[in-house]
């Protein structure tokens, strides 16, 4: 195993004691850096300057924020070589994956937000119900100081794509970013520093910052007014525990274990190549990573046999250039040992490893890597094929209809993304509206997430909420109902005193508005006339 790992170091500075994260390069092993651990007290001092930086951004004008989210997209095109190296050596992926995963993704989020942030976001006018003399309107007020919580499988994407939409709704953010990737993240700061600083806004607005879980936690306690948790189960649920504190709302995106049900009449070349990209982009440490190939027996063995010859002329190594290396490394020796611990579980009770399946060691740094990896016979008995791996491991099931796949596919804790392999228009959208997933794509792997009109988000154990989309910026706002005069009268003009005909005039008055059958109506209406005089000669 990789013995340099992130770790805590006690260092003495000015006569006091600070944390630090020493950073290494996971696929080299060489030192990059060590970033300041934030202890609760600074992270309290962060939230209070993003609160009071956070007034003044409430009330810019969607042309300013969209200014800001121009001037954050243009650095990062203007810098994206420099800034894929700083992610390739933090995380270990390749430069295609840094490009595609990161670069791309920000992009399509930042462009999409700058022409539907404002449709969105600005106030909505619906029907006044019962009360024609009345108008109404939902404003989307910004809510104030968004937490951000995130991973570290795409270091510099989860941290713009989460900071983007509740900014355009007028929050500030603070945003602690994992303390495997804390070493590129330092350098991200200045993004959002650049971009507020040009448009005249304090940079407080948007904080990155670092730490471990208990600067996390420090951060879910801070009386913040929404965190977005993006992270494993386990810690989503201390994040919920945390929030109860200040009743704080949360949104979670947690982890996936999602299905690829491969039909017998696919287009061979489509289903292989999808799974391999579902599979093995950035090596499986991937939400959305298609990590359960399951295939209809018609088309099973040349499934299996043409993805597997992929699979196994994969290059693996250090991504030392774009084209390099296919595959690059795992981001944390930990998770080496998840990933293991579930493979060797799932050879233990009978998989078979088509490819892969081992830690192997590359290069003369003797970092560890984790190969592309493919098993098959699969059984409900081994961890692997209900537990997240997280990394290059594709399961292999064959299934004997149609209706097995899709009960498969829909038995573990998990409901994230969901793909259907078929040259069948109808069964692909039959087959996927019967899977139990926040997404499901009908041709293709995890490609809801790049079509940022989608939400995003999952159902079960894959987390509530949603990130992306109108629903997504909508989210980090209060939905506010307003309600006004539109003539400028009352009705009722008065409700006290009781008036000795008050209740039997609201029993008629509400028969008249519910009941059916225009004859019934004028007999109502007759009656109600009536107690209306009544009252108004008994005084
Ligand atoms: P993790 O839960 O270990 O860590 C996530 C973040 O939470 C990190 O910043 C970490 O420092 C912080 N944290 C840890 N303990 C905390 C605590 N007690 N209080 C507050 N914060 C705390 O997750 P990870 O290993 O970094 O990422 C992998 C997981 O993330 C996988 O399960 C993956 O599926 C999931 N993920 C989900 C999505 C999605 O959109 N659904 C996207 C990417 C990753």
């Amino acid at each position: 195993m990789n013995t340099k790992v992130n770790a805590i170091e006690e260092t003495v500075e000015d006569g006091k004691s600070i944390k630090v994260i020493e950073c290494f390069s996971p696929s080299t092993g060489e030192k990059l850096g060590d970033v300041v651990a934030r202890t609760p007290a600074e992270v309290q001092q962060a939230v209070d300057k993003a609160r009071e930086a956070q007034k003044d951004w409430a009330k810019s004008s969607f042309n300013q924020r969209r200014a800001v989210l121009k001037h954050i997209m243009n650095h990062i095109l203007e810098h994206a070589d420099e800034l894929c190296d700083l992610i390739v050596k933090d995380s270990g992926k390749t430069y295609e994956n840094a490009m595609m995963g990161e670069v791309l993704p920000i992009c399509t989020k930042i462009k999409w937000t700058i022409k539907n942030g404002e449709k969105h976001l600005k106030p909505e006018k619906v029907g006044a119900g019962m009360f024609p003399h009345k108008k109404a309107h939902i404003e989307y007020v910004p809510l104030g100081v968004v937490a951000c919580i995130i991973p570290w499988n795409y270091p510099l994407q989860n941290i713009i794509s989460s900071l983007v939409t509740p900014l355009m709704a007028g929050n500030a953010v603070v945003l602690k970013p994992s303390e495997a990737v804390a070493w590129s993240s330092e350098r991200f700061q200045m993004i959002t520093d650049e971009a507020l600083r040009r448009e005249g806004f304090s940079t407080d607005i948007v904080q990155i910052v670092n730490g471990f879980g208990d600067t996390g936690a420090a951060l879910v306690r801070s009386g913040v007014d929404k965190i977005l948790f993006i992270g494993s189960v386990e810690n989503g649920r201390r994040i919920i525990e945390g929030s109860a504190e200040h009743l704080t709302p949360v949104i979670m995106e947690l982890g996936g274990k999602d299905p690829m049900i491969v039909c017998d009449d696919a287009d061979l070349d489509k289903a292989v190549h999808s799974a391999l990209g579902g599979c093995f982009i950035n090596l499986g440490q991937n939400c959305i990573a298609s990590e359960r190939i399951l295939v209809l027996e018609g088309v099973y063995d040349q499934f299996v046999a043409k993805v597997s010859d992929y699979a196994k002329q994969l290059r693996q190594g250090v991504p030392t250039n774009p084209g390099a290396v296919d595959v690059g490394a795992i981001t944390t020796p930990m998770q080496i040992k998840v990933i293991d611990d579930l493979v060797q579980d799932a050879i233990a009770k009978g998989a078979t490893v088509i490819t892969g399946g081992e830690i192997k060691t590359i290069g003369s740094s003797n970092t560890t890597f984790y190969p592309p990896t493919v098993l098959v016979n699969v059984t409900p008995e081994m961890k692997i094929t209900y537990t997240e791996v997280f990394g290059p491991v594709m399961l292999i099931m064959k299934m004997a209809s149609e209706e097995e796949a899709i009960q498969v596919a829909n038995s573990t804790d998990f409901g994230l993304h969901s793909s259907v392999i078929t040259k069948d228009k109808e069964k692909g959208k039959r087959i996927a509206d019967q899977l139990h997933a926040g997404a499901a794509c009908v041709n293709d792997f995890g490609l809801c997430y790049l079509n940022q009109d989608l939400p995003f988000g999952g159902v079960k154990y894959s987390g509530f909420g949603r990130m992306n989309g109108r629903d997504g910026l909508r989210s980090y706002t209060n939905h506010k109902a307003v309600l006004q005069d539109r003539f400028g009268f009352e009705i009722p003009p008065k409700l006290y005193p009781v008036g000795k005909h008050d209740y039997e005039s609201a029993k008629l008055g509400i028969r008249l508005m519910f009941q059916d059958g225009f004859a019934n109506k004028l007999k109502t209406l007759a009656s109600l006339i009536w107690v209306n005089l009544k009252a108004k000669f008994s005084k």
